[in-house]
């Protein structure tokens, strides 16, 4: 199902797929989100459309879109991209998939999915770390593994909001 031995899709991603940004880089896929993107009139809709669409071909990452024209214009420059038609998040992996969009459905813990920085398994001695952190379950720390994201902050394990992740990714795998 999954080619490892293929290079892994990188995504730029419009503002209407929030959620599926954060989907994909749980499953490790790098994601530009595009209020990320920096703009020169942040305002400007179409300036916006155009930054997306230039980022995608430059950087030669696959568009996604709920926006009809703006995948039309990704297409006019060659830029590969989907169209998403549906608005749940399960549903929009599937329409990758249906695309042939070779996705990882495992989440790993490579990607913040907060910011799309590469994460890193926090050491022995950087307890303190999790412990400023006050949504750390301060229970677990010393018998599990924690990852930090050195840009941003975030810290992440192997709790229940992953088992749910894996449950609901191995419902749509039954599917495939
Ligand atoms: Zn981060």
């Amino acid at each position: 199902m999954v080619n490892r031995e293929k290079e892994e899709p990188q995504f730029v991603t419009d503002r209407m797929l929030g959620k599926l940004s954060t989907w994909l880089r749980i499953l490790g896929h790098d994601t530009v989100y595009a209020a990320d993107i920096k703009t020169t009139d942040l305002e400007d809709v179409e300036s916006e459309d155009r930054a997306i669409v230039s980022f995608a071909e430059h950087k030669a990452r696959i568009l996604l879109t709920r926006d009809k024209n703006l995948a039309l214009a990704a297409r006019k420059k060659g830029v590969q991209c989907v169209q998403i038609k549906t608005d749940e998040v399960m549903e929009q992996l599937k329409e990758l998939l249906r695309h042939h969009i070779n996705i990882n459905l495992e989440p790993v813990p490579v990607r913040c999915s907060e910011c799309n920085a590469e994460i890193r398994k926090v050491e022995e001695g950087e307890e303190e770390i999790l412990k400023e952190k006050s949504y750390v379950p301060v229970s677990r720390i010393g018998k599990q593994y924690f990852w930090v994201c050195d840009h941003c902050g975030r810290v992440y394990w192997e709790g229940s909001h992953w088992r749910n992740m894996r449950e609901k990714l191995n419902q749509l795998k039954a599917v495939l």
